[in-house]
């Protein structure tokens, strides 16, 4: 499946097939508990990969050990970086520049303006008359 038959048809990052073709695919085979051991010890992501792959592939699901302190909380700040570049990403989509005001202001402040000067000649035009 891959350019030039190199590496896993599962396209797993971490597949030992990637390197090995006599090796078990962390996807289609049924990873021992070593390579289970060796999966819980790569990055969370690779976990939770062959999690989502092996359920789309109708392959039964792999029991992870119990995280040890250190992986738990590698996978901690995986998951709160994951969520903290979700969170940017709507708060960019949230400052999208709100139309500009500017057009309308100038335009009514130059209507002020005509204003003004008519009442001033309105005034000159009674003064001339003698009306005020
Ligand atoms: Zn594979």
């Amino acid at each position: 499946m891959s350019p030039g038959g190199r590496g896993c048809q599962c396209d797993g990052r971490h597949c030992p097939r990637n390197e090995d073709k006599e090796a078990m695919c962390d996807i289609f085979g049924d990873p021992p508990m070593s390579r289970i051991k060796t999966m819980m010890d790569l990055h969370p992501a690779y976990r939770a990969y062959v999690d989502l792959r092996r359920s789309k592939e109708g392959r039964r699901q792999l029991h992870w050990l119990q995280l040890t302190t250190q992986q738990r909380e590698k996978e901690r700040m995986w998951l709160s970086q994951r969520k903290k570049s979700r969170e940017g990403r709507e708060q960019e989509q949230a400052q999208e520049p709100a139309p500009a005001t500017n057009a309308h202001s100038a335009s009514s402040t130059e209507q002020q303006d005509i204003m003004d000067k008519g009442m001033d000649m309105l005034q000159q035009m009674r003064a001339g008359f003698g009306m005020e």
